[in-house]
């Protein structure tokens, strides 16, 4: 089938020092001993990035940044640009993160462009979308997401390996998960979204979920229609709980 495998990355965001080196190479121990049907990522904080990437040379899991600029190079400090992401060794990179779009203003037209920065680099973007609690209460999920899926996936991406990740912002750090009707009815509408945009390339696309996925809720998320793979931050700390989430997959 064009189904492709699922993929479950993991966002460490803000959080890991050498010491959590370990941790990924505990995961891609056990990956090696006992292959996953997923594919696997880890996405690092930047000072990271090139370090995990070495400690993960020749083994099945992927690193990926959790954002780049949407400049190519030059005078923006603080930044990271693709190319580096590439230079240490990422072959995937994060983008539209709820806590970038909060943090850092990031528009859907922004993302759009880094989508865009990041595919001329030869990196496979995983671009979040999510409503805020207040929108879910309003009613205006569905639109609101929808309408981010349409802003924030340039055209670019046509025939390009690439994932959109629903992570609905109150679900993300808080232990509270969206409901599996819930889940199933945004990637129903994520997934007509992308179609119409990509044609028969967009019912290919996986669709991650992310938002407090743990090991004991993962088989339940993972199983839902229209969910291929997880987007996971707290529980891809712990090389165990991640290993547990990639084990439901
Ligand atoms: C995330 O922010 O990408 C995320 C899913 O976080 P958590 O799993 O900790 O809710």
């Amino acid at each position: 089938s064009l189904k492709p495998r699922p993929l479950i990355a993991g966002n460490w965001k803000m959080n890991g020092l050498a010491e959590s080196l370990d941790q990924a190479r505990a995961v891609a121990a056990a990956l090696d001993a006992k292959p996953a049907g997923a594919r696997v990522a880890i996405c690092p904080p930047a000072t990271l990035l090139d370090r995990l990437s070495a400690a993960l040379d020749g083994s099945s899991v992927l690193t990926g940044g959790q954002d780049c600029h949407v400049k190519t190079s030059g005078a923006h400090t603080g930044d990271i640009a693709a190319a580096m992401l590439i230079d240490a060794g990422a072959s995937l990179v994060i983008l539209g993160h709820s806590e970038r779009r909060e943090d850092h203003a990031e528009t859907s037209a922004l993302v759009a462009a880094k989508v865009e920065t990041a595919l001329t680099a030869g990196l496979e973007p995983i671009i979040c979308v999510g409503e805020s609690l207040a929108q879910r209460e309003a009613g205006s999920a569905l639109p609101v997401v929808t309408a981010q899926v349409r802003e924030s996936l340039p055209a670019a991406l046509a025939g390009q390996a690439f994932s959109v990740a629903y992570e609905p912002i109150w679900a993300i750090g808080t232990g509270r998960t969206a409901t599996v009707a819930d889940i199933e009815e945004m990637h129903a509408a994520i997934r007509a979204q992308l179609v119409e945009l990509f044609g028969g390339h967009g019912a290919t696309v996986p669709i991650l979920y992310g938002g407090s996925v743990k090991p004991d809720n993962a088989a339940e998320i993972l199983g839902a229609a229209e969910v291929g793979g997880a987007l996971v931050g707290g529980a891809s700390l712990k090389a165990a709980d991640f290993l547990a989430i990639i084990a439901a997959a």
